[in-house]
């Protein structure tokens, strides 16, 4: 018997593809087949994003494309939890279905397309099926934010913070090593704030007991010999502790803290966890603790209210903070954001445009100054792509998909997976040359 087909399209951010990444092993495991293309597949499934307007038009925009293409279509994922935009534009999809709904998405399969049951056709690896190249894995602690950041939706869209069980955490980051992952990247909407929901619940791990914490989590994991890359942290005080796992090079010397900006005003008006913090300080000290601590940010131009003072202190901000990555974004209202209506003045379309080139180039020069410093060092890379001797990797300082990459040449083949030593030849904006052996 042939096996049921679904395509499946993922959009959206890492903790997305890791709902996705749910649904496909689920899939796999009851013995449907993930098909390449739409058309001649048994059902498609759309995982989509919700959060910026864009982001939503993207989403509607690809379940138009799969009911053209196939005509059974499920949607699930953050824009599932708006059924009502869903089927206004689109009446023809089967079901909808809101984010980490993984049993009621297997149900609008199951009544699209009987499952197989052929045992040959159920066996799945043992650490699930992943979207992400084998050698590096997202890990998501956490579901939703007890945050009420003004620009954003989430909580309304995924509930308040819900930590997931540190054993259980535990036992996902063991099994995808077992399974040949060399790099973990821990996500979710507010790292630092893991365990918060359980006021730290007290755990037990291979026999040793300890706290449902961010500290205790980067520890453990720490100790599993990889690399460990910690994502979307807050500069809480606490973060600090942290700090001191780096410098023993347990945890990546890299940290992602979303500071959106720098002027106290807009902050205050965005309703930033931590924004009373000292943040260059904190930073200062990080650096004090880890001299080559890397730090990616994303940042918002054009918040509503956002003066020219404002956007000259965030700029003169980043220098002094020497962000080493940055997104920055134009902002763009959200349906349902209290942003909308708090009688900010808006800020007009051509002001938010030259910020944002502003802003670019700005920060351009920072990164550039910030990557000259790893030229001429050897360096541990990991290998994304290999193509014979040429191939290109990550240093330790860089995330995958969002930072930059090295161009690698070696004398020897090069393999995907792989960790070796390069030495950095040269340097430009975002990303580094370097040869190995
Ligand atoms: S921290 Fe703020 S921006 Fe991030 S998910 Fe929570 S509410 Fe949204």
């Amino acid at each position: 018997m042939n096996a049921p087909r679904v395509s499946f399209v993922s959009l959206g951010c890492p903790k997305a593809l890791v709902d996705s990444e749910h649904i496909v092993t689920r899939l796999r495991a009851e013995g449907y087949e993930i098909a390449g293309k739409h058309d001649g597949a048994d059902v498609v499934i759309v995982n989509t994003c919700g959060f910026l307007d864009s982001a939503r038009d993207e989403s509607l925009d690809a379940i138009g494309k799969a009911l053209a293409e196939n005509g059974k279509v499920i949607v699930t994922g953050c824009l599932g939890a708006e059924p009502d935009v869903i089927r206004e534009r689109h009446p023809g999809v089967l079901a909808v279905t809101g984010p980490q709904a993984f049993e009621s998405v297997m149900a609008a399969v199951h009544a699209a397309a009987a499952p197989a049951h052929d045992p040959k056709l159920d066996l799945i690896p043992s650490q699930g099926v992943k979207l992400t190249p084998r050698h590096y894995a997202y890990l998501k602690i956490s579901e939703g934010c007890s945050n009420r950041c003004s620009f954003c939706i989430i909580p309304a869209l995924r509930g308040d913070l819900v930590s997931r069980p540190l054993p259980e955490v535990l036992r996902e980051a063991e099994r995808l090593v077992k399974a040949g992952v060399r790099e973990l990247l821990v996500i979710s909407q507010d790292t630092s704030a893991y365990g918060l929901d359980t006021r730290y619940a007290e755990a037990t791990w291979r026999g040793r007991t300890m706290r449902t914490r961010f500290l205790d989590l980067a520890r453990e994991l720490g100790g599993l010999g990889v690399w460990v890359r910690l994502h979307y942290v807050y500069p809480y005080p606490h973060v600090d502790d942290v700090l001191g796992l780096m410098a023993e090079g347990k945890l990546l010397p890299y940290l992602d803290v979303p500071f959106q900006h720098a002027s106290p005003a807009v902050l205050r008006a965005m309703r930033r966890p931590a924004n009373r913090e000292k943040v260059l300080e904190r930073i200062a000290r990080w650096r004090q603790a880890v001299p080559e601590l890397a730090i990616r940010s994303s940042f918002i131009v054009g918040f509503p209210g956002e003066t020219e003072a404002d956007f000259q202190l965030l700029l003169d901000w980043l220098a002094e903070a020497k962000v080493d990555r940055a997104g920055c974004f134009k902002y763009e209202p959200v349906k349902g954001a209290r942003a909308n209506d708090m009688g900010l003045p808006l800020v007009a379309d051509e002001v938010k445009d030259s910020r944002w080139r502003r802003f670019m180039a700005h920060q351009q020069a920072i990164s550039a100054a910030r990557l000259k410093r790893h030229v001429g060092k050897h360096l541990p890379v990991i290998i994304d792509r290999a193509d014979g001797h040429r191939a290109t990797g990550r240093t330790q300082y860089d995330a995958p998909e969002i930072d930059g990459v090295v161009h690698l040449s070696s004398r020897l083949p090069l393999r995907g997976g792989e960790i070796v030593t390069a030495r950095v030849e040269s340097a430009d904006a975002y990303d580094l040359s370097a040869t190995v052996g």
